[in-house]
């Protein structure tokens, strides 16, 4: 079942970036590594998604994920650096990309043929109190921002990667971050609540800026993990006009939060489901997580999507919602996003 689907976050930028041989060419011809390339992408049925660029957190020595020093703040300067390379890749990937992926500057040019690619910051490290680095960023295509990775910075708290757990854990948004949250809205960038810790939330809720949108993230109802959404923090996405991206990583989806690649796809449809029971169809979207995740053995890249819309119609959703859940909600909310 192949459908045009938009995704609402992978991280094929920070795989890409800095890694051996030519990183564009790698992207346009396909390396057959991680889980996006954009020939499996075409194979795939991906007709957009959000691209993130993310400043890593530092290692305490080994790159594995128990070993990431997440407590430490990361500084400005090594943030704004990093992701100034990643936002470049992405930008010599579309000159080179001959019109088969185009960065999504408006509601328009998410449609038509080719990737629309829509450049998303995972966590806010790199803009300075004055904005100078959000208006530039903003003028190379950033559309849309989360306030936090899962750490602190000057804007928020991020949630924790413990389990069992809530997103119930550390303060809320900071004055800057209120005032962050407050230019994206005039900027017409989205502000992405996937990572932020529950009082975050409901501080950006309280602002009414626009939809409630969590790119990557599940139901905790289902997965007590603390990067979930309860279900108040549901209702409240649904009522908003957001919606919430199902991760696809196996650790946000399993009630025992394993990280264990034999999960079957229809966990990720029951999370679909209770999404839609709480907060409406129109807010079941996908965010599948792409190069930073677990992904089901199932599932093991972009060109499995068409296993997994399968999969969603035998749990019982029908064609037209279908399609509202591959692409027409994020459609429709980043084009309310976008708006100034
Ligand atoms: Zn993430």
């Amino acid at each position: 079942m192949r459908l045009p689907t938009f995704d609402g976050h992978n991280d094929v930028l920070s795989r890409l970036h800095g890694a051996a041989g030519d990183p564009v060419r790698r992207f346009l011809d396909g390396d057959g590594e991680g889980h996006v390339d954009l020939p499996r992408a075409e194979a795939g049925g991906f007709a957009g998604g959000c691209f993130a660029v993310f400043p890593c957190s530092p290692f305490r020595g080994v790159e594995e994920a128990d070993a990431v020093d997440y407590a430490s703040p990361v500084a400005r300067e090594r943030a704004l650096a990093e992701v100034l390379g990643q936002v470049a890749l992405l930008l010599r990937i579309e000159r080179a990309a001959g019109g088969r992926l185009r960065v999504a500057r408006s509601a328009a040019e998410l449609d038509g043929p080719g990737v629309a690619a829509v450049l998303h910051l995972e966590g806010a490290e790199p803009i300075d109190a004055g904005l100078e680095a959000l208006d530039v960023l903003h003028a190379a295509g950033l559309r849309s921002l989360g306030l936090v990775w899962s750490r602190p910075n000057a804007f928020a708290a991020g949630v924790s990667f413990a389990f069992p757990g809530t997103p119930d854990e550390g303060p809320g948004l900071t004055a800057l971050g209120r005032q962050l949250v407050r230019a994206c809205a005039g900027r017409g960038i989205l502000v992405d609540l996937s990572h932020l810790n529950e009082r975050g939330f409901w501080d950006v809720a309280a602002l009414e800026h626009g939809p409630l949108v969590a790119s990557h993230s599940g139901a905790h109802a289902l997965c007590p993990s603390p990067r979930n959404l309860t279900d108040e923090q549901l209702r409240a996405i649904g009522a908003s006009g957001g919606l919430v991206g199902i991760n696809f990583h196996v650790g946000f989806l399993r009630a025992d939060g394993a990280d264990d690649p034999d999960t079957p796809l229809r966990t990720i449809a029951a999370h679909a489901a209770h999404v839609a029971e709480l907060a409406g169809v129109e807010a079941v979207a996908l965010g599948s997580d792409f190069d930073g995740a677990t992904m089901p053995r199932e599932l093991p890249d972009v060109a499995a999507l068409p296993a997994l819309h399968a999969v969603l119609a035998e749990a019982g959703f029908s064609a037209a919602e279908l399609g509202l859940v591959a692409r027409a909600n994020w459609r429709r909310v980043l084009e309310a996003a976008w708006r100034t």
